[in-house]
């Protein structure tokens, strides 16, 4: 007699005597590429800027040792250098933590419109660097949700950080928030945000991978403005441990709206 089993992945045949056991490791080996991909991608962006600063110590330990101005100017880039390592330590942290955090649901109330409202007052002063007017719409009654304050109030800084940075271009960023019954997008009562630009917009074919860590649409440009390419994975997480929705729509030359969908309480 030969029985047959496959539960989850993992099978057995049963011959009399004999007995064969197999496993789908499919899965497994995807999860160790993964890691192994992800290890390859923080090696690279962290020694990138270790290589130049290494270099610039060089010069100015030779070549430029006696040159006042060069060495200011060489400090200056080596100090850029170190607070993009710091930033992306910064968010290697986040990252990990807010996956950790991701199964554990939060359990504070809290307030959608004062949680917008404190993120603009925090990144103001960027946009006002950017020559972009920020501006923002919302009920006037409280939109509450079950969420934890600082870790939304990353999710919107993240976003608007984002519009101010790439969609410059378009000299306004709108925040929108409003509110429903019912929302498809998460079957309950809800509250949404719009993060909405003018900008140049995300061509199609990056939407699907945009919330990949280290994924970007232009990674020259993202490097040049001190991007690290974790913002939108840990949006994603967060949004993830709210029971939420994330939606991104682009039109090239058009701009980007991001929509952050949350279950009301
Ligand atoms: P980064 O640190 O590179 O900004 P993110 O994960 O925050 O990483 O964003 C990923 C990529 O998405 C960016 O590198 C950029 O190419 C693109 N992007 C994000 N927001 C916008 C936007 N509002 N307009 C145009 N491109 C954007």
């Amino acid at each position: 007699e030969v029985t047959c089993r496959y539960v989850n992945g993992i099978g057995a045949v049963n011959a009399g005597a004999l007995l064969i056991c197999f496993q789908d490791i499919t899965h497994l080996e995807q999860a160790g590429k993964m890691r192994r991909d992800f290890v390859a991608n923080v090696s690279h962006e962290l020694r990138t800027p270790l290589t130049a600063i290494m270099g610039f110590i060089e010069t100015l330990r030779g070549p430029a040792r006696d040159d006042a101005a060069a060495r200011d100017r060489f400090l200056q880039i080596m100090e850029g250098e170190a607070a993009r390592m710091n930033r992306l330590v910064g968010d290697l942290l986040s990252l990990s933590r807010v996956e950790d955090e991701e199964r554990i649901r939060p359990r504070e109330t809290v307030d959608l419109t004062g949680i917008l409202d404190s993120t603009l007052r925090s990144v103001r002063p960027l946009a006002e660097d950017a020559g972009m007017e920020l501006t923002m719409s919302a009920p006037d009654d409280p939109v509450i949700v079950t969420g934890d304050a600082d870790q939304l109030q990353q999710v919107f800084t993240n976003l608007i950080v984002n519009a101010i940075t790439y969609a410059s271009s378009g000299k306004s960023v709108h925040l929108e928030l409003t509110t429903s019954e019912r929302d498809p997008a998460v079957r309950a009562p809800a509250a949404r945000v719009r993060v909405i630009d003018k900008g140049p917009g995300i061509d199609p074919v990056h939407l699907p991978r945009l919330t990949e860590r280290f994924y970007r649409a232009d990674s020259h440009r993202s490097r040049e403005l001190g991007g690290t390419g974790l913002g939108l994975a840990i949006v994603k997480h967060i949004v993830n441990r709210h029971r939420g929705r994330l939606r991104l729509d682009s039109e090239l030359g058009e701009g980007s709206v991001f929509t952050v969908i949350l279950p009301r309480s």
